[in-house]
Parts: C-alpha cells; structure tokens; sequence
C-alpha cells in the first residue's frame, strides 16, 4: 500500500487531540466545540506541532477559534509548525491570511486525479523538499496508485499553493 495515500476516519462528534509524543494530532471538525485554546498550553519546548490529517471539516465559529489559537501561540512566541494538513484546512489558509499565523507548513494534502484510470486521491506533499517548485507554482509529480500513470494536479496551483507564496 502507498503511504502516500490518505483516507481520513469518519469521525463524528467533536474533535479530538492525541498526543503522539512528536505532535498533536487533531481528528474530526473544528467547530466551536473544538478545545483549540487548549493547544498552547500543550506545546513542549516551546514548539507546538500540529498533526492535520484527519482534519475534515472547520466551520466558521471554528476559524474564529483557530485564529485565536494561532494569536495566543504567537504571545507565547511558541513555534508552530503544521504537518499533514488536510485539504479544508489548506483551503482556509488560502483564504484567510489570519488562519496562517507564524506557523510552518511542513507537509499537505494535495487533489491529483488520474487521467488514465479516472481515480482521484489526496496526497501528501512534503512543502520542505518541495520548496522551490512550489513557490513557481509547479505542482510536484505524482503517480497513480491503480495504474501507475502519472496524475495531474486537481486545483489550480496558482489558488491551491497560495498559502506557501503569498
Ligand atoms: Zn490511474
């Protein structure tokens, strides 16, 4: 199986955090019920790293409280790095500038469909390794899992990969 290859857990009721020792990991949707605040006072070594792949959904009450979430870090002068970040969190960074912070995107979701076979995945980028072609907007290549063609990117990159240039 190619580890590259996400299929977030159907996760119902609210979210929830596991320490895996390296990184929180945060699983379900970020609503308002969601203990975001609580995150900053978890940090370790003044570094709080967030685990996003199972992130499915944030609402806008949400938003407000990841925004506050990431001010506080900022107080706290904690260095946040986000890892794995799922697509509707990728999403927001791209719209609202606020959600971004000071934080570090060290890895993310990306949509590649497959033109041969007609499969789409989600599938993690490494934003470090790939730093300089994303910031030229060149989305990394991938191949299919079902054909072993190679996938197209599934966004626009110029929208998509904002976030990392802008
Ligand atoms: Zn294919």
């Amino acid at each position: 199986m190619n580890p590259d290859i996400f299929r977030p857990p159907v996760i119902r009721g609210r979210m929830t955090i596991t320490d895996q020792g390296d990184a929180l990991v945060l699983a379900g949707a970020i609503d308002e019920a969601a203990a975001l605040h609580e995150l900053p006072q978890r940090a370790r070594n003044g570094q709080l790293v967030l685990d996003l792949a199972a992130i499915t959904f944030i609402n806008s009450l949400g938003v407000r409280d990841w925004i506050r979430m990431q001010a506080a870090a900022q107080k706290s002068q904690l260095a946040v790095e986000l890892r794995r970040v799922a697509e509707p969190l990728v999403h927001q960074l791209n719209m609202i500038i606020a959600t971004r912070g000071d934080a570090k995107v060290t890895s993310f979701f990306a949509p590649y469909a497959c033109d041969a076979c007609g499969r789409e995945e989600s599938l993690l980028i490494d934003a470090v390794a790939n730093a300089e072609r994303l910031v030229r907007l060149d989305p990394p290549p991938m191949t299919c899992p079902e054909c072993k063609a190679q996938m197209a990117f599934n966004d626009f990159p110029e929208r998509y990969f904002s976030f990392l240039t802008m």
